[in-house]
């Protein structure tokens, strides 16, 4: 563990919305500069980081079948715009001077690796940021269930999931004043109030495989290093 951390392996989930920035489509450079700085810092100081990132910045399944698209075929859409967004990321990593490796669910050889679980881990022992794209590479999921299942797999220490606001609250804070923020709470409490932190697939495979969820605000510069210190960000479900 390095010195001063609560948790030395973690996967990180960013949603496709955290890369777009105020732009409300696509992604911004910026934004992405400044994850990749922020991610730096914790690599250097020898954390172990893999990122499932989301991809409803550029397409999501359910729009598209809403519309009257086939399901499945709008969901491999959706898989395809999160590599777009894992190759961007890899990219601002890699001029912070990062190095990764972006393993996609779905093969695509000529721009990511195939995910291998024990070549992702041991990329992240040698201090590579490992970007998983293309989610499970299954139709009808989501990129928050392929974070959680990630995490399992790579035995992670937690799952954080970036957000825009700073943890989970019992009601809206945008609508209601008076919305009190939750220090912990548990994974059942999560799902039977049904507070829409993840959907419910994802919460149970952490509650099923005790891995703690860190709910955090991304958009507080500082706070991955925060959070990955145990100081009080967020929201700790387990
Ligand atoms: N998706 C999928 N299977 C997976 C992960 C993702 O089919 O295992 C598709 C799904 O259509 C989803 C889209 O990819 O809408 C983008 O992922 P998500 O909505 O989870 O991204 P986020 O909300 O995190 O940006």
């Amino acid at each position: 563990m390095p010195d001063g951390y609560r948790y030395g392996r973690v996967l990180l989930k960013l949603s496709g919305e955290a890369l777009m920035g105020d732009a409300g489509y696509g992604i911004d450079p910026k934004v992405i500069d400044s994850l990749a700085v922020e991610i730096k810092e914790v690599v250097d100081d020898g954390v172990q980081v893999a990122i499932v990132v989301g991809g409803g910045n550029i397409f999501r399944g359910v729009a598209g079948s809403a519309n009257g698209m086939d399901r499945a075929q709008a969901d491999y859409i959706g898989m395809l715009a999160t590599v777009m967004n894992a190759l961007a990321l890899q990219d601002g990593l890699e001029r912070a001077g990062v190095v990764s490796r972006v393993q996609s669910a779905i093969e695509m050889h000529q721009v990511a690796e195939t995910y291998i679980r024990l070549r992702a881990i041991r990329h992240m022992e040698k201090g590579r940021v490992v970007i998983f794209a293309a989610g499970t590479g299954n139709p009808y999921f989501t990129t928050d269930t392929t974070a959680a299942l990630r995490a399992c797999e790579i035995d992670a220490d937690c799952m954080m999931k970036a957000t825009k606001v700073d943890g989970i609250y019992d009601s809206d804070p945008a609508k209601n004043p008076d919305a009190a923020r939750y220090e912990k709470i548990s994974y059942l409490d999560v799902l039977t109030k049904e507070l829409n932190v993840m959907d419910a697939a994802a919460i149970s495979l952490c509650k099923d495989n005790d891995m703690p969820l860190l709910v955090f605000n991304l958009t507080a510069p500082g706070n991955i290093r925060r959070a990955l210190k145990g100081d009080n960000v967020g929201t700790l479900v387990y």
